[in-house]
């Protein structure tokens, strides 16, 4: 350690500041890893929810952008026109995990989506 810079400073507190706001790496690391831990904690289980979610909504927004694209009238996620069926009858857009999910059902809605 700093031995000889600290014997000029004989203060004890003067010392302690020292330690506290001169030696970075191995005290700082310690606590960023606590708060790092601490975060986790606090998102627990949902956590990579949260992730996965937020990777959903990322790829939603890119695929919004990218034009040609519109929403699923059941799960309102942005697909390119190619992958929607359009359902004159319940007068909405459907994606193929949608429709694979609704099987034969049918949800009518109270308003139709513009067919694109
Ligand atoms: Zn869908």
């Amino acid at each position: 350690m700093n031995g000889n810079l600290n014997g000029h400073n004989g203060a004890a507190g003067g010392f302690r500041e020292r330690n506290a706001s001169g030696e970075r790496s191995p005290l700082d690391d310690v606590e960023r890893a606590d708060t790092l831990d601490v975060r986790r904690d606090v998102r627990g289980e949902v956590g990579p929810l949260i992730d996965s979610l937020r990777t959903l909504f990322q790829g939603d927004r890119a695929t919004a952008s990218q034009g040609n694209a519109t929403r699923c009238g059941i799960c309102y996620l942005h697909f390119p026109l190619a992958q929607l069926e359009y359902r004159e009858s319940e007068g909405y857009y459907v994606c193929a995990g949608c429709g694979h999910a609704l099987g034969a059902a049918r949800l009518p809605m109270v308003r139709r989506q513009k067919r694109l």
